[in-house]
């Protein structure tokens, strides 16, 4: 299933995607995509309703409603830094021995074509496509990848959103370069785990006002979806719809010479194959 939230942000409705115009409500089915809502692993249930009403023709169009983050506010957003070996290059840094870990506000979640808002002071705003793991139990301590296989609910395509200054010359740590208000668009659709059989081939591509600036494979990751939830797990206890940023392919705007930088105005446009098309608008601060 293709998993989607229809509305105007805070007030989102849970649906499927059948096509990419038409969808089937399950606002009466389903409080909202949320660690509730994977705790209780409904997804097969849901599968169910949904054929339901595709035979029964129970199908409406989608038009121009905006979605929303597939996932309601998740309980945590951990990421993964230099998770490419060609991007860690690009950065100076050296390819880590074992996963850098850092999380980012949870409240930076957003809808795939809203707007980026530049932060205050913001002067080295910058993009990270990425994909993104959904976590369906709650869960600590995995033991195999296998393990960590069964407590993945699904895939998302993620803008990881960072302020450069904020991240590395604000005085360590990075959360403050991460944390910004609208800086995860997710979506614009949830791919439950049989939608991607093999999340280890996905092509990823980001443009900036129609120049190709990222392109990447996630079988360029250092270390694996898999690998990542476990090694994750060893630390912290997951819950469901938390939400992993597995890292970055190289071509983010720190690594161009000169540096590019995010300005009002610019147009976000990137994808992953399974996963749809994000499309944001940078504005200015408020
Ligand atoms: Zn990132």
């Amino acid at each position: 299933m293709k998993l989607i939230r229809i509305g105007a942000l805070g007030n989102e409705r849970p649906a499927a995607l059948i096509d990419p115009q038409h969808y089937v409500d399950l606002g009466d089915v389903v409080e909202d995509f949320d660690g509730d809502f994977f705790a209780h692993d409904s997804l097969d249930s849901l599968a169910e309703v949904v054929r339901v009403r595709i035979a029964a023709a129970e199908v409406r169009k989608l038009g121009n409603q905006r979605l929303g983050s597939p996932i309601a506010r998740p309980h945590q957003i951990i990421c993964v830094g230099l998770n490419y070996v060609d991007h860690a290059a690009e950065t100076g840094q050296a390819v880590p021995a074992e996963p850098i870990l850092f999380s980012k506000s949870p409240n930076t979640a957003v809808g795939p074509y809203d707007d980026v808002r530049l932060p205050r002071g913001a002067t080295k705003t910058d993009w990270e496509v990425e994909l993104g793991i959904i976590i369906g139990a709650r869960t600590s301590y995995l033991e195999s990848d296998d393990d960590a296989r069964e407590s993945i609910a699904g895939w998302v395509l993620v803008n990881d959103v960072s302020e450069r200054a904020f991240q590395l010359e604000r005085g360590g740590q990075w959360l403050k370069g991460k944390s910004s208000e609208t800086f995860n668009p997710i979506g614009p659709w949830l791919a439950t785990k049989d939608e991607i059989p093999d999340a280890s081939m996905l092509d990823m591509r980001l443009d900036v006002n129609g120049v190709r600036r990222q392109t990447g494979n996630t079988s360029t990751m250092i270390f694996d979806p898999y690998f990542i939830v476990r090694y994750v797990s060893q630390f912290m206890v997951l819950e469901p719809g938390d939400l992993i940023n597995t890292g970055t392919p190289p071509g983010v705007g720190m690594g161009w010479n000169p540096p590019i930088w995010l300005k009002p105005g610019d147009v976000m446009e990137l994808e992953i194959s399974g996963l749809g098309v994000q499309r944001q608008v940078v504005v200015g601060a408020r």
